[in-house]
């Protein structure tokens, strides 16, 4: 038996419970791996406290990311001892995930590990990580670059929100970090924030267009903040929207599309094409300070995971949760 989450459900609602599984209860796919290391991101947190519609199948194992050694594989591109990363794809969604010690999934939703991150670090970064690094590249894609101007994050002390943080700090760019915690702007100004501003300052309903400010941005908020940041874009300003952790709605007008030309970039990290997803990994071991690992990282057994994921919706958590499941 090895060590899992499962989520089931019962008269209409979900329940997260620590269990056993075994090997004939793993899903169909033709790669299994021992799972090192999983991790916590906002969507695991959704599934497990059953806040959000994330599971669509029950019984589910939760856990969009892990990093862990090919154990089988019937894939002629993997094979047992292989170190393997695996973000997104619908894993932890309708297919089981990475919060048990074993996973069994398509191999070609796989990627190698990256040098020269261990097994931990990959997990660390994690869909969240990952994520940033796509935005980042978006705001590249779109023409904006170290020197065009602030570049703002919100959700800033969040694991998308640091890591983003983080890179565009290394690049180069003149990062503003927006975050309801006050408590962490040094965290911030020690992973490269040059400002830090008080998400307070983003959450009421403005104007169709504000004061120019913002060369880029990178969101995880959505909702008002969204808005919000999008009428206060420069000339031709690029905003990389990633994420929902404020809201759902996005109540703008088009004014910061049509009079200053701005481009409001979606970023889905789950369907990524493959050749983008190595891209990413590539650039992360590129332009992420590993020093920074031991900062961004909180570790939580399997066993406490359910507990941390109301903390984590509650937007209590710094950083990156990573869980060790069944490591070296
Ligand atoms: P996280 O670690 O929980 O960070 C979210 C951060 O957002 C919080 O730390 C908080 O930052 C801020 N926040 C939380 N509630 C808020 C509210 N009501 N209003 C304004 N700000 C709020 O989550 P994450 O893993 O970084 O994910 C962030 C978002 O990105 C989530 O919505 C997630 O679903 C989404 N996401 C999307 C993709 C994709 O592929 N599109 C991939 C990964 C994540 P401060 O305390 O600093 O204010």
């Amino acid at each position: 038996m090895y060590d899992a989450i499962l989520i089931e459900k019962s008269a209409g609602t979900s329940h997260a419970r620590l269990t056993g599984i075994d090997d004939a209860q793993l899903p169909s796919g033709d790669v299994t791996i021992r799972v090192a290391y999983s991790t916590l991101n906002y969507k695991d947190a959704l599934a497990i406290t059953g806040k959000g519609p994330v599971v669509r199948n029950f019984p589910m194992v939760p856990g969009i990311d892990f990093a862990g050694v090919v154990e089988a594989s019937e894939n002629p591109d993997w094979k047992p001892g292989d170190r393997v990363v695996l973000n997104g794809w619908g894993v932890g969604e309708t297919h089981w995930g990475g919060l048990a010690a074993r996973a069994r999934v398509k191999g070609e939703w796989l990627v190698p590990l990256q040098a020269p991150f261990t097994m931990r670090q990959a997990a660390t970064i994690g869909t969240a990580g990952y994520t940033a690094m796509l935005c980042v590249l978006a705001l590249e894609r779109h023409g904006v670059y170290p020197g065009a101007g602030e570049v703002l994050v919100t959700g800033a002390a969040g694991g998308v929100g640091s890591v983003a943080v983080a890179i565009l700090s290394k690049l180069g760019y003149s990062v503003v970090a927006a975050t309801g915690r006050p408590a962490e702007a040094e965290y911030l100004t020690r992973l490269g924030a040059r400002e830090v501003m008080d998400r307070a300052a983003l959450v009421e309903p403005g104007k169709p267009l504000a004061r120019e400010r913002w060369a880029g941005a990178v969101d995880v908020v959505g909702g008002q903040v969204l808005a919000n940041v999008c009428a206060a874009m420069r000339y031709r300003g690029v905003v990389a929207a990633c994420g929902l952790a404020g809201g759902m709605a996005l109540p703008i007008t088009v004014a910061p599309f049509i009079l200053r030309g701005i481009t409001l970039a979606g970023i889905d990290s789950v369907m990524c094409p493959k050749a983008e997803r190595l891209e990413a990994w590539g650039r992360l071991a590129r332009d992420l300070d590993v020093h920074h690992f031991a900062e961004l990282t909180e570790e939580v057994a399997l066993a406490d995971a359910i507990a941390t994921a109301d903390r984590l919706l509650a937007g209590q958590v710094r950083g990156r949760i990573v869980v060790p499941v069944a490591p070296e």
